[in-house]
């Protein structure tokens, strides 16, 4: 795709990235077929070559408006066009930085704007989220019913893991924000799955958000910030040999593999940003590569539906690992149509598009639903929490199922 960039872009300092990715697009249009939103909407300006032509055009200087914008606001950031691409265009990050400039031109209507801001306020801090949430669960019973079915039920206290596990760990785990208020047994099933293995852990407390939510709401600095935080936090780890951060909600896992382009251009945290990209992995990918799996000590007998999320199978390219892990612990897995799609969660977007992520949450249980398993198992938080609120059976995150298979006393000393 040819492409020029205008002289009022040229200070920004991926500029010259962007323009790379627009030339390695070739407009064949493959993409399109299983652009989730482009399904739902057939629209070629929400699919991801008009997208690409969108921000082509802005950059090249022509007027734009808030209804370019809108069609860029309504990716879901899913990647499935990655995967399919014939020519390898990065286009998650070329409307990333498509995206932060747009915004920078145009002023959004207040509502919209508030509602960015609120957003990027709660939900990167657990602790302003989980009073937001025991609020939210004491008023539940007086709220609408769809608004009451987006809360999750109540778990134990934020700290409950913090500061534990081994003094010289062989692996670090990574707590987040969302994942360890509302979740925080995923971390504690893998906590036990190590114990089981004989792997030494630690998960550091004062390592928090990893910036994801604010790089998709164009906050970059602030996202930037909380990068910096979290390499400070493990890096006298990481000096010490650590073989691994092992990530389980892998929406985070994918925005940490991410560090070493996102902090490219800071020369203080460069190379240590690249190297915990390298060191982080899906507990999943490390597993099997250590050649590391339960047998169970209970046949479970569940049959499973699983849903590979969008930041599994396409921002970090993994397959079949977990479903190897559950399959050799006794789990049956069932067929799944259409299992390169979008369940609609991507982070804050069912909060802000909540129509088009509704109907993909409608379509995605109607498929994880339709050979009728016992559950529902997914690797991401926000997969989980979000199908949760309309599913028939439960949805829980594939570490609590392999935990929940485990003999009694850990395999090793
Ligand atoms: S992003 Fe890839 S698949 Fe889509 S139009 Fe460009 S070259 Fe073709
Ligand atoms: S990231 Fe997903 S929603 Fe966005 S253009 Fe690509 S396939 Fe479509």
């Amino acid at each position: 795709m040819q492409s020029q960039i205008a002289s009022a872009f040229q200070n920004a300092s991926d500029i010259d990235e962007a323009e790379s990715i627009l030339r390695s697009c070739v407009h064949c249009g493959f993409c399109t077929a299983t652009c989730p939103t482009y399904q739902i909407l057939g629209d070629e300006l929400d699919g991801p070559r008009g997208r690409i032509y969108l921000i082509k055009d802005f950059l090249a200087g022509q007027e734009t408006s808030s209804e370019s914008l809108e069609h860029l606001d309504r990716c879901l950031l899913c990647r499935a066009c990655e995967t399919t691409c014939p020519s390898g265009v990065r286009y998650a990050r070329l409307a990333e930085i498509g995206r932060r400039e747009m915004d920078k031109k145009l002023t959004r209507p207040l509502p919209q704007h508030l509602a960015r801001v609120v957003l990027r306020s709660i939900f990167p801090y657990p602790r302003r989220m989980q009073f937001l949430l025991r609020f939210a669960q004491a008023w539940k019973g007086v709220l609408r019913e769809d608004w009451a079915a987006r809360i999750p039920e109540p778990c134990e206290s934020v700290d409950t893991l913090s500061q534990q596990g081994s003094v010289h760990p062989r692996v670090l785990l990574f707590d987040g924000c969302v994942q360890q208020v509302t979740t925080p047994n995923t971390n504690r099933a893998l906590t036990r799955v190590l114990d089981h293995l004989g792997v030494s852990w630690a998960l550091p407390a004062s390592a928090g958000c990893c910036g994801a939510l604010s790089l998709h709401l164009n906050a970059e600095e602030e996202a930037h910030d909380f990068m910096r935080r979290n390499i400070d936090v493990w890096w006298p780890w990481v000096e010490e040999g650590i073989e691994a951060i092992l990530v389980s909600a892998s929406g985070c896992a994918s925005m940490l593999k991410e560090y070493g382009q996102s902090l490219q251009d800071d020369a203080l945290y460069r190379e240590k940003a690249r190297r915990i990209a390298e060191l982080v992995r899906d507990p999943a990918d490390w597993m099997v590569s250590m050649g590391a799996g339960i047998s169970a000590a209970k046949s479970p007998r569940s049959r499973i539906a699983l849903h590979n999320p969008c930041s599994l199978q396409h921002a970090m390219g993994l397959h079949g690992q977990i479903e190897q892990l559950l399959q050799d612990a006794g789990y049956e897995l069932l067929p799944v149509a259409d299992g390169h799609l979008c369940c609609g969660s991507a982070g804050t977007y069912s909060l802000l598009q909540p129509e088009l992520s509704g109907e993909l949450q409608r379509r995605k249980l109607e498929n994880l639903q339709a050979a009728h398993p016992d559950c529902i198992a997914t690797a991401n938080v926000g997969c989980q929490l979000y199908l949760q609120q309309k599913s028939q059976v439960p949805v829980q995150h594939w570490l609590q199922l392999l935990a929940d298979v485990l003999p009694a006393q850990p395999a090793l000393p």
